[in-house]
């Protein structure tokens, strides 16, 4: 029997955590052959000796325009062909616009923006160039979509979204398609810094479990393996017709209006 992934070599950026680590872990199982990328060098090679299938683990920083070139480059020096990306890795940034810095609003947007930027390019640019087609995800958030109080993450995430449809019709002559994920409330590191700026603890983590619809039901976040399902499918041959959308991935929380009680 045939995996949705088999064979195919996966980028995962943002792998070494989170829902990247789980997405990089639900790929492999599927008979993916993975790249992991992160800052975190070491905790990349780590996830990249875990999973179950060939992978290859590589330190770099999304942001920079010669880290891009070389995570991309490894890629196709390793496994001879890069087919799936998720341009995943991003920082988070719980600041409203009131009280903003300057150059934190910078480094947000370095990441989250500008590192979604160059990922898309070189990734287009690469599979161009093989002339076989292939398929992004960018993880965006529900930020990317409604205002929130977290001014330079939602600009940022706003700007990737509006990456992503252009690169979708860009992507689509040669064959590649782009699509979002729009994750709110999952249960990783960044949500748990989150709970930190609320006051941590089980108060906080219940406070944030209820202004979902299904965390307040069910009293949890969403999961990175729930997560990976959905960039999984995205990614796969079986969402061939499907480019240029945002998915959320986020129990609800941008169909409820803020009455839900
Ligand atoms: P996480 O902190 O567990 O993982 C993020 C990973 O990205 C880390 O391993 C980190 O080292 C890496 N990273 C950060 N900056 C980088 C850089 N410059 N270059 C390379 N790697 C870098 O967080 P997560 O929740 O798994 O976040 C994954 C993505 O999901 C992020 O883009 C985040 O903004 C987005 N997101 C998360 C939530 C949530 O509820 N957790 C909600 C909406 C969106």
């Amino acid at each position: 029997m045939t995996s949705p992934h088999d064979d195919a070599v996966v980028l995962v950026t943002g792998g070494a955590s989170g829902m990247g680590a789980a997405t990089a872990r639900h790929l492999s199982a599927h008979g993916a052959r993975v790249v992991v990328v992160d800052l975190d060098a070491r905790r990349a090679e780590d996830v990249a000796r875990s999973l179950s299938g060939p992978a290859l683990g590589i330190g770099a920083d999304v942001s920079v325009p010669e880290d891009t070139e070389r995570y991309l480059a490894a890629a196709v020096e390793e496994f001879g062909s890069l087919d799936r990306v998720f341009l995943n890795a991003g920082i988070g940034g719980a600041t409203p616009l009131l009280e903003e810095t300057v150059e934190r609003f910078d480094a947000i947007v370095a990441v989250n923006l500008r590192g979604v930027f160059l990922g898309l390019r070189g990734s287009l640019r690469l599979m161009r160039e093989q002339g076989k087609g292939g398929a992004i995800v960018v993880t965006t958030s529900t930020a990317a979509l409604a205002g929130s109080e977290l001014a330079a993450y939602s600009a940022a995430k706003h700007g990737a979204w509006a990456l992503v449809r252009t690169a979708a019709i860009e992507g689509a002559p040669f064959g590649v398609r782009v699509n979002a994920i729009a994750p709110g409330s999952i249960d990783t590191p960044m949500m748990r810094a989150l709970e930190g700026v609320l006051g941590g603890g089980e108060a906080a983590a219940r406070a944030l479990h209820a202004t979902t619809p299904l965390g307040k039901a069910q009293d949890r976040y969403g999961t990175g393996e729930e997560v990976a399902r959905l960039v999984g499918f995205l990614l796969g041959d079986d969402a061939g017709w499907i480019t240029g959308v945002t998915v959320p991935v986020d129990g609800g929380v941008l169909t409820a209006d803020p009455y839900h009680f």
